[in-house]
């Protein structure tokens, strides 16, 4: 069965239970969320009764909870050793560890860093060490996420991912590529079985626990970070098809990032496109109309 969904909002009042009902109104199979607002410390405690309803909810729709994913916060920033900011980002990322332990969601999707001008070797060196601290404290796998390389962001390219993951000494880590990042960063999407190709050779390929499939506003490379549409891009709805269906990758789930069209989620209407593997090009206009 095809693992796809997108991100869901995850709300106080209906916290998991929420995030399930508005995924199964868009037909899909998987989702992710952030458990508290991205750009702060706010958390709200998890409420183990929705939980529970929740957990039973996707048992009755066929939705296995290893396919769900939570996203950390990006105000935690690995990379940075600013003794204040590190120390603050390792305990909220604990935190959000246990979070995720809580709501028996084993996979976390976090960004790797950026070295706000230390650098990328002393980048790199503070986002293993900080790993090092966190991985052996909990059952969750953080999934590190390919980045478009905006800013001084780390994780770029597939040499920096693998260099933090061989310092790593823990195995509770793995890989999230993005679609719109990848070619942000400069890979070439439709050449993706390259990719692949390289990624096996690396040993990096049986890491990958999460795919973020976005179209780019932007050309190849150039390290924009800006998501379109599934088909609105320049990647185009052909090399996105291809690589949701990719057999090297069935098992893994599939989440769209896509951006809002004005005040409406245009997720039913993409997952539709992609279960047909029919491009509708009237795909905005028919999403305000919802
Ligand atoms: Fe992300
Ligand atoms: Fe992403
Ligand atoms: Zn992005």
């Amino acid at each position: 069965m095809l693992k796809i969904g997108s991100h869901v909002s995850f709300r106080k009042d209906t916290q998991l239970l929420g995030s399930l009902d508005e995924a199964l109104s868009y037909g899909s199979t998987t989702f992710m969320f952030y458990t508290g607002a991205p750009q702060n410390t706010n958390r709200i405690p998890l409420n183990s009764n929705l939980t529970k309803m929740a957990i039973s909810k996707m048992k009755d729709n066929n939705i296995d909870i290893k396919d769900i994913i939570v996203h950390a916060p990006y105000i935690i920033n690995l990379a940075n050793s600013d003794p204040n900011k590190y120390i603050f980002s390792i305990n909220f990322l604990k935190q959000e560890c246990k979070r995720c332990e809580e709501l028996g969601v084993n996979k976390l999707v976090l960004h790797p860093g950026s070295h706000v001008g230390l650098g990328e070797e002393a980048g790199i060196k503070n986002i293993i060490n900080a790993l090092n601290q966190i991985l052996p404290a909990t059952k969750t796998t953080i999934l590190l996420e390919t980045m478009s390389g905006k800013g001084t962001e780390l994780g770029v390219n597939l040499e920096q991912i693998k260099t933090i993951i061989d310092g790593v000494k823990y195995n509770n880590i793995g890989i999230c590529l993005d679609t719109c990042h990848l070619s942000d960063a400069g890979y070439d999407m439709n050449d993706f079985d390259s990719l692949l190709d390289k990624m096996d050779k690396m040993e990096l390929l049986d890491l990958v626990g999460c795919i973020h499939i976005n179209d780019s506003k932007n050309p190849i490379g150039s390290h924009k970070d800006r998501h379109e549409n599934i088909g609105f891009g320049y990647l185009g709805f052909d090399i996105l098809i291809n690589i949701i269906y990719n057999d090297r990758l069935k098992n893994i789930s599939k989440i769209l990032e896509t951006p809002y069209v004005g005040e409406f989620a245009p997720y039913k209407l993409e997952i539709d496109m992609i279960k047909n593997k029919k491009f509708e090009k009237n795909l905005k206009e028919m999403a305000t109309l919802q």
